[in-house]
C-alpha cells in the first residue's frame, strides 16, 4: 500500500557489475514504494570490471521484459548521481543494506548527496539470503569458476558461461 498520493520517482544507482538477486531483491522493494524506479549504471570505471556498462545494461533490460516489471527502466550515466538524479527530476534515491559495514558507508553518502542536491536516500534492507552478496563477490568466484546459480540472475549466470567458454573469465584490468 502506498503512504501518500503524490507521484514518486526513485533512482537505484550502481556499478551492477553485474547485477545480482541482492539488487533484484532491493528492486522488488522498491518498486512498492515508488512509481517509477530508474535503474542508473554508473559508467565510472571499477576495479577488476567485468562487463562493460553496456552488457550491464543490456542486462537488466533482459530482466526487466522477462519479468514484466512495470515502472522499471534502465540506462547508464556518467558523472555524479546527484546531477543525474537532478536531470532525471527524481524525487529520491534508492539504496540497499545488508550489514552495518554498508550503513556506515551509505551513511556518509547520502549525507553528502543531501547537502549538495537536497536530495534524499531511502533505504530498504535486503533479504537475510542475500546479505553476503556483492558484485565483488561475484566477480571473484566467477573468475574462478564457481558454481553461482543461487546469487544472479539466470540471464548473467548465462552471459558468464559464454564468457568462461570463450576463455574470456578473468576479470579486465582497469586502472584505478
Ligand atoms: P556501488 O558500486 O555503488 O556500491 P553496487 O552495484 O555494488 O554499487 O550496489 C548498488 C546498491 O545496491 C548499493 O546500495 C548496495 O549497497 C546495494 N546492494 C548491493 N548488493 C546488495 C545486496 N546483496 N543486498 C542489498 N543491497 C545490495
Amino acid at each position: 500500500m502506498r503512504m501518500s498520493t503524490k507521484f514518486v520517482r526513485a533512482i537505484f544507482p550502481g556499478s551492477f557489475d553485474p547485477i545480482t538477486n541482492g539488487h533484484l531483491d532491493v528492486i522488488d522493494r522498491g518498486m512498492k514504494l515508488f512509481d517509477e524506479l530508474i535503474i542508473a549504471v554508473g559508467k565510472s570505471p571499477i576495479k577488476n570490471q567485468l562487463f562493460t556498462p553496456e552488457e550491464r545494461v543490456k542486462m537488466i533490460k533482459e530482466i526487466i521484459q522477462q519479468r514484466k516489471m512495470a515502472g522499471v527502466s534502465v540506462e547508464s550515466f556518467d558523472g555524479l548521481t546527484v546531477e543525474y538524479a537532478t536531470k532525471k527530476k527524481a524525487d529520491v534515491i534508492l539504496r540497499g543494506l545488508r550489514s552495518l559495514t554498508d550503513v556506515q558507508y551509505e551513511f556518509q553518502l547520502a549525507m553528502t548527496n543531501r547537502a549538495v542536491a537536497g536530495i534524499e536516500t531511502i533505504f530498504v534492507m535486503t533479504s537475510e539470503q542475500y546479505g553476503f552478496t556483492s558484485s565483488t563477490l561475484i566477480r571473484e568466484v566467477a573468475s574462478l569458476g564457481g558454481d553461482l546459480s543461487n546469487l544472479i540472475p539466470e540471464n548473467v549466470y548465462n552471459h558468464l558461461q559464454k564468457r568462461s567458454k570463450k576463455g574470456e573469465m578473468t576479470p579486465r584490468k582497469t586502472r584505478g
